[in-house]
């Protein structure tokens, strides 16, 4: 039929940072756009992340005394994606990604900042930058959104400090390296928090949002300034389609079907697969769980299968946005380790107690490395993190902070050898998590040979810049290698999870979906997870997700624009 219940310009669907994007830069182009969102809260995984762009040649980087080049850039990306993705999508988001940052700031006081010591994951290739391009939200004043924080998805606990206190990427940095000052940082942010008395008593919840919070809060707040409205609870079903092009989506709302037009065309922004069993299965490499994600039990991909019903190509769909991931009994999902790999005094093993890699390689490589050496036979998905009393006195480990805060003593009591292991003596341990006890014996005894020495002669863990981001910078000879020496030992099973999966619809350099045969489906968008991601099969520094993601919502905004 084509009765239809509503008319807009533009649709979007789904309610993270790549959407929002679109719908804001949508209405500056003078179009009328909706949000839809399936969940009773906004803001997808995006809420819940770092917050990070991957911002090459952004305004800001002058200002923070670094350099950038579009050529080195383009270098550099070449270099890791290879053909994988075509040249003019790689291009289009180069070009597009500072004016987007660009845009929102000065439009909608959306506003990010250069983080100039985060480094590119592979800052030692030509073109890679040792900080600069990977940006962060500014702080936002949750006050500012009213009602609407109560519908914002909140962040996990552990990327705060004492599960409380936000922190920024820079703070957040300090505190986990122990770098100059991280005391008093943390005093005072300790006391800002409680002064904030009037706040206090209306939520646990910081006023002052950092990372995802900020992301979203600050987009969701500019919607509400700029009238783009926002259906919460509203889940896209499928696509309404007319003489091969989109016209509008249909959608469930309280049990109620809608139908809704959108004259100029509609954004798929509505994540990737990753809490959908039959896709897992059918596309990612085994073994996989729906278990073992890092993202909120939101995204089933619902966008994916939409534009495959109408003849979409799909990409990279055995990829993932992959890291390790430590299992909190009663979360909805399970904790990524970004921070604790690369402290000095742990070591990642296989079920036959050997190494497998560098346990401060970056999350995505990681993964791929635990799937590689699954693959010979070694058992390695899940894998083990071992550690010492040292390094549970000092370090945080994804479930439980350093134990200097929050000792053993103060974990509910049926985590032990369930949660995590504990035993005297590292034989004990190995018994009780059925790993080769004298296989871990001798890699413990040569890892803590490398402590010595400083030179990871196997992996080379500490080589990096990004291995040493996160680090006990006053450890020496090398700030990422300590020995594993003082009882009680520890062990966390790390499952083979993902912060997103990164296969999607195929889409051009104007974020149109495309076909198999390459022709494009009119009227039709997408970014973000629900779109084949343009990193192909690399992640090239931190915020490689949601810097395309918002890149090509703001793409896309343009185009429906310009097209008639
Ligand atoms: P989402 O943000 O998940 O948004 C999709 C939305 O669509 C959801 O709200 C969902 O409910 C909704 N939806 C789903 N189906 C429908 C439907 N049928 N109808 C309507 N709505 C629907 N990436 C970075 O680049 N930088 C970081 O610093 C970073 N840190 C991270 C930290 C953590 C702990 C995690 C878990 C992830 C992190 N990521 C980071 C990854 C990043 O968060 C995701 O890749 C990104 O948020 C995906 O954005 P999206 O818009 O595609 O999906």
């Amino acid at each position: 039929s084509n009765h239809f219940d509503e008319e807009h310009d533009v649709i979007v669907v789904g309610s993270g940072a790549g959407g929002m994007t679109a719908a804001l830069c949508a209405k500056a182009e003078g179009l009328s756009s909706l949000v839809l969102e399936k969940d009773l809260l906004f803001g997808g995984t995006s809420a819940v992340s770092g917050g990070g762009i991957w911002i090459p040649c952004n305004d800001d980087i002058p200002r923070v005394g670094g350099s950038d080049t579009y050529e080195e850039a383009l270098t550099y990306l070449k270099r890791l994606i290879g053909n994988e993705v075509p040249q003019a999508n790689i291009e289009a988001y180069l070009k597009n990604a500072p004016e987007m940052v660009r845009h929102l700031g000065k439009t909608f006081d959306v506003k990010f900042r250069s983080v100039p010591k985060y480094p590119d994951y592979y800052a030692d290739l030509p073109g890679g930058k040792p900080g600069f391009r990977s940006m962060e939200p500014v702080e936002f004043d949750a006050s500012k959104l009213g009602d609407e924080f109560d519908v914002q998805r909140p962040s996990f606990r552990g990327t705060q400090l004492f599960g409380r206190i936000a922190m920024n990427q820079v703070e957040a940095h300090t505190l986990f390296s122990r770098g100059a000052g991280w005391i008093r940082l943390m005093l005072g942010m300790l006391l800002r928090y409680w002064f904030d008395f009037a706040w206090r008593r209306r939520t646990h919840r910081d006023r002052r949002q950092t990372l995802g919070q900020a992301l979203t809060g600050s987009l969701r707040e500019a919607m509400m300034r700029k009238d783009v409205p926002l259906y919460l609870g509203t889940g896209m079903t499928g696509l309404i389609h007319e003489n091969g092009r989109v016209v509008g989506v249909e959608a469930t709302q309280r049990g109620e079907t809608l139908r809704l037009r959108a004259r100029r065309g509609v954004v798929l922004a509505c994540g990737g697969f990753e809490s959908n069993p039959e896709m897992r299965e059918q596309y990612l490499p085994k073994p996989t769980n729906v278990a073992w994600t890092a993202v909120p039990p939101i995204n089933h991909g619902d966008g994916i299968r939409a534009g495959q019903a109408l003849g979409a190509g799909l990409r990279h769909m055995d990829q993932v946005w992959g890291s390790p991931t430590v299992n909190k009994p009663g979360a909805a999902q399970q904790i990524t380790l970004f921070v604790e790999r690369g402290m000095p005094g742990c070591v990642a093993v296989n079920r036959k107690g050997q190494r497998f890699v560098n346990e401060a390689a970056t999350y995505p490589d990681f993964l791929k490395a635990m799937y590689a050496d699954d693959a010979k036979g070694n058992g390695t998905v899940p894998c083990w993190l071992i550690f010492d009393a040292t390094f549970r006195f000092k370090y945080p480990m994804g479930i439980f902070l350093p134990g200097q805060i929050e000792p053993d003593a103060k974990l509910p009591k049926d985590w032990l050898d369930r949660v995590y292991y504990r035993a005297d003596s590292l034989d004990a341990l190995a018994q009780k998590i059925g790993v080769d006890a004298s296989n871990l014996a001798s890699t413990v005894s040569k890892l803590n040979g490398f402590a010595k020495t400083g030179v990871d002669t196997e992996f080379g863990k500490g080589n990096s810049p990004i291995d040493r981001y996160y680090s006990d910078r006053n450890v020496k000879p090398n700030p990422c290698l300590g020995p594993i020496e003082k009882a009680p030992f520890y062990a966390v099973r790390l499952d083979a999870g993902e912060i997103g999966t990164k296969g999607g619809l195929v889409t051009d350099e104007r974020a149109r979906v495309l076909r198999n045969d390459g022709s494009v489906i009119d009227g039709l968008y997408a970014v973000g997870n629900t779109a084949a991601a343009v990193m192909g099969p690399t992640y090239a520094g931190a915020g490689s997700t949601l810097g395309p993601a918002m890149t090509f919502g703001y793409v896309a905004a343009k185009d429906i624009a310009r097209a008639t």
